[in-house]
């Protein structure tokens, strides 16, 4: 049986064929050459391998002397060698310091082994002596030594085609000598709320106007989920400023996220009549809970994908996670970024309307596996999102979950 049939509501669309549909709509951007500082997120579109060895020299681990390690082998706490010291080699030096067998070098971390030495002698087993030093301690050969190609040789596979380039992926190919990589960049994406309600955030507000919120909560979701995340100022609801702002958005954009203005309230709802007459967005009544009014769709010349979402900030926070989330990773020619799920019992009963899957802010207790619904669950009530940890998912098919019932919960970022 199919959702419409048991609710007779033939007009909802389950939240998964909703998502398949967005899913199979989104083309991955094309990969391109990135400099290291702007490949941060971005998704590799290519095998990385060393080119060089990593280390590219042979170098000393520790701050020591370097040796001929036969010079040390009698050395012992109550019979030390004694070893004149040529010199020292700090890290940075690339002069070639000879070193005739029965001398030895001061050396430090990270610096040129000298082409002689066969071993470190770290200094602690030393009195640190700078014209001779006494070794108390016999150095195998080798010893403190880091061998050039020890962590990585030529060849070697560095970061693998598909990795999200991290702090350590970049701290790798910086090391390994890679100054850019072939990658898919985080997608770039622009927020724009509408609504003749919204005043900006500083500015006074009188009774019938709000401080605006939505834009400045997705953007910063939309930063979170990997993409790269701009808001556009408030569009008021007039069409032509609504076409307006996303012809603006569009150069800049991989991808648009809109709230508010595509509900039921007819030539209220600007964004609906505004992208309707494109003819590119098509606009849904999903069987969810917040966030039944839905559009996806594409526009501009580059068929650049747009989601409206609604306008209660909860509704539009909702909507972003289970549906713009997963953009990111198609975008990039991944799997699609999805909350992780998980199961928890129900520390309080839950409900939901017939025929449509609620997702209802709670709080997640991992240790104990338990999940208490916070008061607070209508589409406008921020501040119980701002308590919450975690949705809780009530089937299509049920109304009510008792305290105690497992239920399906997706954690929030
Ligand atoms: P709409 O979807 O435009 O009908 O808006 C639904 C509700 O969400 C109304 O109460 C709006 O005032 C509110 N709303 C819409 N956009 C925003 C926004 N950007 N920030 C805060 N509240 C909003
Ligand atoms: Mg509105």
């Amino acid at each position: 049986m199919t959702v419409a049939e048991h609710t007779g509501q033939s007009a909802l669309q389950p939240v998964e064929s909703y998502l398949a549909e967005i899913i199979a709509a989104i083309r991955p951007l094309p990969p391109r050459e990135l400099g290291l500082e702007e490949a941060e997120g971005a998704v590799l579109a290519a095998d990385v391998a060393a080119a060089w060895p990593l280390p590219p020299f042979d170098n000393s681990a520790m701050d020591g002397y370097a040796v001929h390690a036969a010079d040390t082998a009698a050395a012992t706490p109550e019979r030390p060698v004694t070893l004149p010291v040529r010199g020292e080699v700090p890290a940075g030096d690339t002069a070639r310091h000879v070193m005739p067998p029965g001398t030895c070098l001061r050396i430090m971390t990270g610096a040129l082994l000298p082409a002689d030495a066969d071993a470190v002698v770290p200094v602690e087993w030393t009195d640190a002596g700078l014209d001779q030093v006494t070794i108390r301690q016999a150095a195998e050969p080798g010893h403190a030594i880091r061998r050039a190609g020890g962590d990585a040789a030529p060849g070697d596979l560095l970061v693998t085609a598909g990795t999200r380039l991290g702090p350590v992926h970049l701290g790798l190919l910086a090391a390994a000598g890679h100054a850019a990589v072939t990658a898919r960049p985080r997608p770039r994406v622009t927020v724009l709320s509408t609504g003749n309600e919204l005043i900006e955030p500083g500015q006074p507000v009188t009774p019938g106007q709000i401080w605006e919120s939505n834009s400045r909560m997705l953007a910063s979701a939309a930063q979170q989920a990997g993409f790269a995340a701009r808001r556009h100022p408030i569009v008021p609801d007039r069409k032509e400023a609504v076409l307006a702002a996303i012809e603006d958005a569009l150069a800049g954009s991989d991808l648009l996220v809109t709230t508010g203005g595509v509900s039921m309230g007819g030539e209220h709802d600007i964004v609906k009549a505004a992208l309707q007459d494109l003819g590119t967005v098509g606009f849904r009544k999903v069987a969810m809970q917040p966030g039944m009014p839905q559009g996806f769709g594409t526009v501009g010349p580059a068929g650049t994908p747009i989601f409206t979402l609604p306008g209660n900030p909860v509704s539009a926070y909702v909507s972003f996670q289970l549906f713009v989330r997963p953009a990111v990773g198609v975008l990039q020619n991944r799997e699609p970024e999805r909350l992780p799920q998980t199961r928890a019992v129900l520390a309080g009963p839950a409900r939901s309307p017939r025929g449509r899957k609620s997702f209802l802010r709670g709080t997640l207790d991992p240790a104990r596996g338990t999940i208490a619904p916070v008061t607070g669950q209508a589409s406008h009530q921020l501040a119980s999102l701002a308590r919450a940890n975690a949705l809780i998912i009530v089937p299509e098919d049920v109304t009510e979950m008792g305290e105690g019932e497992r239920a399906d919960v997706l954690v929030l970022p």
